[in-house]
């Protein structure tokens, strides 16, 4: 039997490429890598405020290894949203994109990134070569985010899918389910580039409408969420189509890293940004293969370069090469952030991914919320299941929380209190944006 060969992404030669070598070994990347550290530390010394207060005392020693970056603060969400304008290393006036983030935090204050044309080109050619991995010339791309505005993902992916010959098909965010479907028909697209929950409820409104039109996807790209496997599952089983998860966030400039082939974790774009995975209580850094928070340093970015991100995901350096003999390194698949940890009790822990994993299974669920309050002793904790055009039995949906191993014994040591409640939504359902979390009240 011959072995499936499994094709790099693109990253491998557009870094190569970007770094000046034929052919990159982990030796010459971390060379250009400790190079555009130390460029970015004394850009933002000299030209931010915010940084030349940071770094004061520090930022004369050169840097002779990666592991010396160890030796400056990190930068929050919190210096974000306090201080963004005096992190800025150029002239308002050179400033062609700012993101507004709502914050999810207690503090309220929304964070501001901003981006210069020079910044954004960084990641439309980030684009372009992660999408040259699974696209051909003439490949007609539905785009489910919004691009109406110049700088928005969907308009970045649309000018990097015209430079790769492929037809872009400008959509915005699921408001109908039954027009998007009907749209993904009549404009014949092969590829689809959305959010995880709303590509499966639009695989299970499609499934559960049956008379609907053929389609003809074959990929899809998802990103901004923890993609479960059992959301690809299903897309595989319902479209035949193979996903594809991106991870990504705004303080990266959107483009962090995607998965090969393989399916083994995300490959980084380590020419733009230079990852640590560090301990959340002590800051310490981590070796690979341990959990910890993923930090990051932008190394290209000149209007608002960020040093030593927290990101508050958690997740780890994969060990080990890849299937597709890449030489950058795989990040796993960030199952929860520092804050989406819910102690059930003080042993046992849950996260929205391990909900996800065992509820999305079941037959129909377009969605759920779940909802986490303290009643002295007794956690109790409120699942409300979203089903399509019907309902789950109460009994399924315990069964599959009882796979949950916190939640089982939780429940056995009788400080937890689970309460399930199905929810049958009607053709108008709207699925959610966004990154899903468990509540806490
Ligand atoms: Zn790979």
């Amino acid at each position: 039997m011959t072995r499936r060969v499994i094709p790099k992404t693109s990253l491998d030669s557009w870094i190569n490429h970007k770094i000046g070598v034929d052919s990159m070994t982990r030796q010459t990347l971390t060379g250009y890598q400790l190079r555009k550290l130390q460029e970015t530390i004394d850009w933002a010394h000299e030209r931010s405020p915010f940084y030349h207060n940071r770094f004061q005392g520090l930022a004369d020693e050169r840097l002779t290894c990666l592991e010396d970056l160890t030796r400056l603060p990190f930068t929050t969400a919190q210096d974000i949203q306090a201080k963004a304008l005096q992190m800025l290393c150029v002239s308002q006036s050179e400033i062609s994109r700012v993101v507004t983030l709502d914050s999810s935090g207690t503090t309220g204050e929304p964070k501001r990134l901003y981006f210069t044309p020079a910044d954004q080109e960084l990641t439309i050619d980030f684009y372009t070569q992660v999408l040259s991995a699974v696209i051909s010339p003439g490949d007609r791309v539905f785009i489910l985010f919004p691009g109406d505005r110049p700088g928005s993902i969907g308009d970045m992916l649309d000018i990097a899918l015209k430079r790769l010959e492929a037809i872009p098909i400008q959509h915005g965010i699921v408001k109908n389910l039954a027009e998007t479907v009907q749209r993904l028909a009549d404009t014949r697209a092969n590829l689809l580039i959305g959010i995880p929950i709303q590509a499966l409820a639009l695989t299970r409104f499609y499934e559960a409408s049956g008379r609907m039109p053929p389609l003809v996807l074959q990929r899809m790209i998802l990103t901004t969420d923890y993609v479960s496997s059992a959301i690809v599952k299903e897309i595989r089983r319902i479209w035949d189509c193979e996903v594809f998860d991106h991870y990504g966030m705004t303080e990266m400039g959107l483009g962090g890293g995607i998965e090969c082939y393989a399916h083994q974790g995300y490959h980084l774009r380590e020419a733009d940004l230079y990852f640590e995975i560090i301990a959340p209580q002590t800051g310490r850094l981590l070796p690979e293969g341990q959990y910890g928070e993923v930090v990051f340093t932008t190394l290209t970015r000149r209007g608002m370069p960020l040093i030593r991100y927290r990101t508050g995901d958690l997740s780890r350096f994969i060990p080990g090469e890849c299937l597709c003999g890449t030489i950058l390194q795989r990040l796993e698949y960030i199952r929860s952030r520092q804050t989406g940890i819910i102690m059930l009790d003080d042993q046992y822990c849950l996260t929205m991914a391990d909900l996800d994993e065992q509820l999305l299974t079941l037959s129909g669920v377009v969605d759920f919320t779940a909802v986490v309050s303290r009643q002295s002793a007794v956690v109790l904790l409120k699942i409300q299941i979203m089903v399509l055009a019907g309902t789950v039995n109460e009994s399924d949906v315990r069964k599959s929380l009882g796979r949950i191993s916190s939640i089982r014994l939780a429940e056995e040591s009788g400080r937890l209190e689970v309460l399930v409640e199905s929810l049958t939504c009607n053709r108008d359902f709207v699925p959610r944006v966004g990154k899903r979390t468990i509540s806490v009240v």
